[in-house]
């Protein structure tokens, strides 16, 4: 039977409701917004140097994105490498798909050295080609990602493809064997408690309400009292709010929805090489998640998962869930300070080792005071075109339709 729930929480007991109990302190080093890995991993880097350090999630931690995610562990940006190039020149481009890759070695990294069971493995990832013209596109992406960034991708023709995933459905595939994969649920639970163990304080239930600079101090007003901090990190993603209005102007909110089938027969599994069951996710509806557009999510991904697969015609579809993603106007992830406030944002679907790495890296600027010369604050990170975006994203069935035609006309 198909539930409203997201199925990686089965997997897991998610670091829950205990949290509440611990009352707030009064004053702290740094007070971290957003218990998802940007938060979880910045705290702990800034609790090992010895810094007070609490989380503030406004509901459970690792609520958010964190534990709803695909589990793909990828290199490279949301935004093609080329086009990296053109927009920011060669040197700011192989910075940041050197970060890329550095990504996800420190999930790695960290898996080990924390022990955290969440079936990390470098399976690599997949591009596939839905039409043949995609195909030749890739043929020149070998070429230049090793002559740009010395970095190898392979071509898998179609018929590779078809005994590889046992889909027929397209024209071949661009394979990096370099990204990873992981249950992001046991992720960011190993991932707390590591933060725990470094000597950060996790309080879940305690949403930032607003917060205010005073001279070079902090005011937070949360849900459960109010709280001083030397310094702030905001890493709120999708889900950034009034408490950050400024940052806030700068992410749009976008939903992306996933489903998992019943198990999946032996053969089957082997055959479309998922581990027991299929997990198919994609942007099906522009808005973020609510019971509408989950349902209205179940059915189209149930219906495009059976065009690629349609050896799961049979196969009951058991969860759906959604989560936001935190795209920006110029689709790049941005790190930095407004008003001295920290913050890495804007992963645009691309942040399970992006928002570990920048957690950590962010955490690092600020103690050696230089955020400025991080690789990902070396480009502006603009609003909207005539500021016309207050955080509610007005116009997203207007961006719907464009894209819906753009698809059938392409
Ligand atoms: C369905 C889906 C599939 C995805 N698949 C992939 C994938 O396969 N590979 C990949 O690389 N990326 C993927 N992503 C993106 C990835 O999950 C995110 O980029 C990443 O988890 C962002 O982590 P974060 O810690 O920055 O944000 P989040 O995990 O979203 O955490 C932000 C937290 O901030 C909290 N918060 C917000 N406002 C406040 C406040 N005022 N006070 C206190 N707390 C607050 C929220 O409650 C939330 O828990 C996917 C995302 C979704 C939704």
């Amino acid at each position: 039977m198909l539930t409203q729930s997201n199925y990686w929480h089965t997997t897991t007991h998610m670091p829950g409701e205990e949290n509440t109990i611990t009352p707030l302190p009064e004053k702290v080093d740094v007070a971290v917004i957003g218990g998802g890995y940007t938060g979880l991993s910045a705290a702990r880097t800034l609790a090992k140097s010895g810094a007070k350090v609490v989380v503030l999630e406004a509901e459970t931690i690792g609520w958010g994105a964190s534990s709803r995610n695909g589990g793909m562990t990828l290199t490279g940006l949301k935004v093609s490498m080329q086009t990296v190039i053109k927009k920011y020149g060669r040197d700011i481009a192989r910075r940041l798909f050197q970060c890329s890759l550095d990504s996800v070695d420190m999930v790695e990294q960290i898996v080990q050295e924390e022990n955290i069971d969440c079936g990390f493995a470098r399976y690599g990832h997949l591009l596939t080609a839905s039409k043949p013209d995609h195909y030749d596109g890739f043929k020149n992406e070998v070429d230049f990602m090793a002559k740009e960034f010395n970095h190898a991708v392979r071509l898998v023709t179609q018929n590779e493809l078809r005994s590889e995933i046992g889909s027929n459905v397209y024209y071949g595939a661009l394979v990096d064997e370099v990204s990873g994969g992981l249950n992001p649920a046991q992720y960011v639970t190993g991932l707390a408690h590591a933060a725990e163990k470094a000597g950060v304080v996790l309080h879940a239930r305690a949403r930032v309400n607003s917060l205010e600079r005073r001279g070079t101090r902090f005011f937070l007003q949360t849900e459960r009292g109010p709280l001083t901090a030397e310094s702030v990190l905001v890493g709120t993603s999708g889900y950034t709010g009034n408490a950050t209005k400024r940052l806030q102007r700068k992410i749009i909110p976008i939903g992306s929805f996933i489903i998992a089938t019943e198990r999946l027969s032996e053969e089957l599994a082997y055959e479309l090489s998922p581990r027991n069951r299929m997990i198919f996710g994609g942007r099906a509806a522009f808005f973020p998640e609510n019971k509408n557009t989950i349902a209205r999510s179940a059915e189209i991904l149930r219906r495009e998962m059976i065009e690629v697969y349609p050896q799961l015609k049979n196969v009951q579809v058991e969860y759906v869930w959604g989560g936001t993603l935190d795209f920006t106007f110029d689709m790049m992830t941005h790190v930095g300070e407004s008003d001295g406030v920290y913050y890495s944002l804007g992963y645009a679907g691309h942040g399970v080792a992006m928002a570990t790495y920048l957690g950590k890296t962010v955490a690092e600027a600020m103690l050696a005071g230089n955020i400025k010369e991080h690789p990902f604050a070396s480009f502006d990170f603009p609003g909207a075109p005539l500021g016309l975006y207050n955080g509610f994203p007005w116009f997203l069935p207007f961006a719907g339709a464009w894209h819906k035609f753009l698809d059938w006309i392409e």
